[in-house]
């Protein structure tokens, strides 16, 4: 058997207010971190990297001990949650922000123990992107390191975001986001542009529809998996990107096309799981016999039989 791999992952720890055209909750358990922790727990060991205010309670912890998330670095101090207000109207690739409280989160120093340090693979969530490479310098037994990031730090923080990102193997950003950070229009380029200043991949979000990955071994794209019922896709983004390296680092980090292209639709069935169910409920309470029912079902739709170049090119 192959050795125990960890993950650590940095981010967000937050109450989410959302309304979807399906419904609203006022409150809810939420953040970039949580939803990548509780997504990769289902294929390696993770530690989440992170802080709370006193309003996070035992119920919230219990969420991600539930599913063996190692929460030793969730620092707790004085003060509140980070709080985000959301709303998403039928088109639901895309969120309005109507209010963000970072409370305890504004003073956010991460402060990964040794055994995260330790850890084989780091995600770096969406925070600041100074405070991202710096936890990058800090966390030196990573030998796979991936980051994401938001429209807030690309507007307000370009540079030190572009260099965060020169630090690590791997980005994974939505379209708009590869866009207006790269302000090339084609993502094709665009995505050249980003592995030009040092990550082997990039990883391009596209909702609903699926994602496409441009490596070393060329391009693939994946759809996202047809659902008749979406119900919050607050967290979709982070539950991708923790399944992705979830499985990478389950998986002894093989960055093979063949295990990459596994590792994307691993990322596509945990985002459609997500979306499911208002933020973290429908993840938490996933079984393995759902996971490998859906990726069955996913593998199928995308299968292509060869073109019989006589008959059915005519
Ligand atoms: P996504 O995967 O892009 O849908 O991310 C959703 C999560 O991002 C929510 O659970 C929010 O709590 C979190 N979030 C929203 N705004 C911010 C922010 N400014 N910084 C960090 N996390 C945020």
């Amino acid at each position: 058997m192959a050795p125990a791999m960890t993950l650590a992952v940095v981010g967000s720890v937050a109450f989410d207010a959302v309304q979807t055209p399906f419904g609203e909750r006022e409150r809810m358990l939420g953040g970039s971190a949580t939803h990548f922790s509780l997504a990769a727990s289902f294929y390696t060991g993770v530690r989440i990297v992170g802080v709370v205010g006193d309003d996070f309670g035992p119920a919230e912890v219990a969420v991600l001990e539930a599913r063996g998330v190692d929460t030793e670095d969730l620092e707790r101090v004085a003060g509140r949650t980070f709080f985000w207000r959301g709303r998403y109207d039928y088109d639901v690739n895309v969120a309005h922000t109507l209010d963000t409280q970072l409370n305890v989160f504004a003073e956010f120093q991460p402060k990964p123990s040794p055994a995260s340090r330790d850890a084989e693979t780091l995600f770096l969530g969406n925070i600041q992107p100074g405070l991202q490479a710096a936890v990058r310098r800090e966390c030196t037994g990573a030998t796979l390191a991936g980051i994401d990031s938001m429209k807030l730090w690309i507007d307000t923080q370009r540079e030190a975001l572009l260099e965060a990102i020169a630090t690590v193997d791997a980005v994974l950003l939505n379209d708009a986001e590869v866009r207006s950070l790269t302000r090339e229009p084609n993502t094709v380029v665009a995505a050249r542009k980003l592995s030009d200043l040092g990550p082997r991949f990039v990883v391009v979000k596209r909702g609903e529809y699926g994602a496409a990955l441009f490596s070393e071994h060329g391009f693939f794209a994946i759809p996202g998996y047809p659902l008749e019922t979406v119900v919050d896709p607050t967290g979709a983004g982070d539950s991708f990107a923790g399944g992705f390296f979830g499985y990478l680092d389950g998986h002894g980090q093989d960055l093979s096309d063949g295990s990459l292209r596994r590792a994307m639709a691993v990322g596509s069935v945990m985002a459609s799981f997500n979306v499911e169910g208002f933020g973290t409920e429908r993840v938490a309470a996933l079984t393995e016999a759902e996971i490998r029912e859906r990726f069955q079902a996913f593998r199928a739709m995308m299968n292509v039989a060869e073109l019989e170049l006589d008959a059915d090119l005519r």
